[in-house]
């Protein structure tokens, strides 16, 4: 392999382009780039996925022998008649046939589209149907406990492969070992033109049906250019995304980007465990680190000192994405894994990174971060016909980004109306609140829907959760308004108080108390009501909404669409 000098403080995905092999007359195919020129370079033997199965004994992929798989399962995908613009869903958990069947369908130059894999026969069935699915990827006992009953109403889908099944089950619900084994490895990856549609991910944002943002090839240019310049991924990592892969995080970062800088990436088939995730980063040696803020809750919680009880010494960073991830938690980060936890933002839209802190820059804690190289955000005052820029800083306004993103989705499958109103003029509007600071650090205020209109001021709930959760008895808080006559709405919190906390009037004031003196009393919630657990998503963001209906008495709308992120 070419060792490449990187400059990474100004690594945009032109320099990413120059990175990757291309095909003849400029096409460009994920699988290639992530998987089959390393197979055919002197990286071929090393490890591309290290699966941990729940024992924690682990299964090595090398380059090598996922490209091979991988190519089974495009020769598996052509036999059946999968052709380009076809949709291959998966619904698995973390297990070696979800990647290979990902990147099997890239070299088919088919459309991949994960589904999260615990979603009941519902959402699946909603996805199956608006992203016409022709084959499902799955096991046998999750297809009889949530497909079978519906395959008849499922008409685009043509063929179930289950991943487990010793022999063929029905004319359409097939083995996939038995498929395998008959397949020779030799599919040739088509040219493929940048814009060819790669991958379909469905997000339900916080209102309306799910939306299938789709992703083309040419977005790779992205995951590399930021695993470059936000993850700082080397050749000699080991890195470890945690996100599921039911979500975008869980394709652009637990698949596409590791791999095309050709890391070896960990994989842990099992979910949350305190001590079996310290577990795993010491005896992985894992260099780079990327979560979310909900697990850094978890083990904040926790009265573990990770460093005296684990050998992190080989951590190089650690990075968050996915929700805001509060002051309190970068510095635990200092303080416990001894460096800070890198916040980064973007949205299943964005398809990759597009504001973050890194490890070579100063960290603001609580900030986003700086846009990365190649990406203009801005904040503005969007109106049906433009979107005005906001030069003054700290002031409050839409996220908005210039659209020349190469891994922005190139419109919502059967939706192009819908997504055409994302646009004014060279802007994306991103549908998040913010601030930039005059030093151009972005500041996360909150979801557009969400925010919450209080005697002219404009409140972000996740402003409000920041402070309640510094709060030393508040565990977790979620911020909503609630209609009032006076004043349109005023903002109301649900709090999850700390182990040996009790629920007092007392405790209430205090935390009204300190939220006032800190927020000032328009911005304070007038209201704190304590409860056992935040409702959450699925990927772990606070269900607002939800807690609006039900605060409110109306109906709680189809959970189905509010299952993701
Ligand atoms: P999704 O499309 O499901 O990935 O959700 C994207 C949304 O999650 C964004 O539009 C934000 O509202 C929120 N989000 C993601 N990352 C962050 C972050 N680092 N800080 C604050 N909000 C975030």
């Amino acid at each position: 392999m070419s060792v490449i000098v990187l400059d990474r403080g100004s690594y945009t995905w032109e320099d990413a382009g120059k990175e990757l092999d291309w095909q003849p007359g400029g096409g460009i195919n994920i699988a290639h780039e992530a998987v089959r020129r390393h197979a055919l370079s002197d990286r071929r033997d090393h490890v591309a996925i290290r699966c941990i199965r729940q024992d924690r004994s682990c299964i090595n992929l090398t380059y090598a022998e996922l490209n091979t798989q991988a190519s089974r399962f495009a020769v598996v995908l052509r036999r059946l008649g999968v052709r380009d613009g076809h949709t291959v869903a998966v619904l698995l958990g973390r297990t070696p046939e979800l990647y290979i069947a990902a990147l099997g369908t890239w070299m088919r130059t088919a459309m991949f589209c994960p589904l999260y894999a615990a979603f009941g026969p519902e959402p699946i069935r909603q996805r199956l149907v608006r992203g016409d699915v022709q084959v499902l990827v799955t096991t046998t006992s999750m297809f009889e406990r949530k497909v079978w009953h519906m395959m008849s109403a499922l008409s685009e889908l043509q063929t179930v492969l289950l991943t487990d099944a010793p022999s063929h089950m029905a004319p359409n619900v097939l083995s996939l070992p038995l498929l395998m084994a008959d397949a020779d490895a030799d599919h040739v990856i088509p040219r493929t033109d940048p814009q060819t549609p790669a991958s379909l991910h469905f997000t339900s944002g916080t209102t309306g049906m799910p939306k299938g943002a789709v992703h083309v090839h040419n977005a790779i240019l992205t995951h590399v250019a930021t695993a470059r310049s936000v993850l700082e991924l080397r050749d000699d990592d080991v890195f470890w995304c945690t996100a599921d892969p039911g979500w975008v995080t869980g394709t652009s970062y637990g698949i596409i980007a590791p791999l095309v800088c050709g890391v070896t990436m960990v994989v842990d088939e099992a979910e949350f465990d305190a001590s079996r995730w310290y577990g795993i980063l010491e005896e992985h040696r894992v260099t780079v680190w990327y979560t979310a803020p909900t697990a850094i809750r978890r083990l904040m919680r926790l009265h573990i000192k990770p460093r005296e009880t684990f050998d992190l010494s080989a951590l190089r960073s650690v990075h968050s994405v996915g929700e805001p991830l509060p002051a309190d938690a970068v510095r635990w980060g200092m303080d416990m894994l001894g460096m800070p936890v890198l916040d980064n933002w973007w949205q299943t839209e964005t398809g990759g990174i597009m504001i973050a802190n890194t490890p070579s820059m100063s960290v603001r804690p609580g900030s986003m971060g700086l846009p990365v190289p190649g990406v203009t955000a801005a904040i503005a005052e969007v109106t049906n016909t433009e979107a005005r820029i906001i030069e003054t800083p700290d002031v409050q306004g839409q996220l908005v980004l210039q659209r020349n993103v190469p891994s922005l989705c190139t419109t919502y499958l059967h939706e192009d109306e819908r997504y055409k109103r994302l646009f004014r003029g060279i802007w994306y509007i991103t549908g998040d609140i913010a601030k930039r600071d005059s030093d151009g650090y972005f500041w996360y205020v909150g979801r557009g829907d969400d925010i919450i209109k209080t005697s002219g001021h404009m409140v972000g709930p996740f402003e409000v959760e920041r402070v309640l959760v510094e709060h030393r008895a508040v565990v977790e808080a979620a911020v909503i308004g609630m209609p009032d006559p006076v004043v349109g709405e005023f903002v109301r919190a649900y709090v999850v108080l700390a182990d040996g906390v009790g629920n007092s009037e007392m405790i209430r004031q205090d935390i009204l108390a300190e939220a006032r003196r800190r927020l000032g009393p328009a911005v304070a919630p007038k209201e704190i009501l304590v409860v056992d657990a935040i409702p959450k998503t699925r990927s772990g963001k606070i269900m607002r909404r939800l807690l609006k209906a039900r605060a409110q008495g109306l109906p709680e709308g189809d959970t189905s669409t509010i299952e993701q992120g």
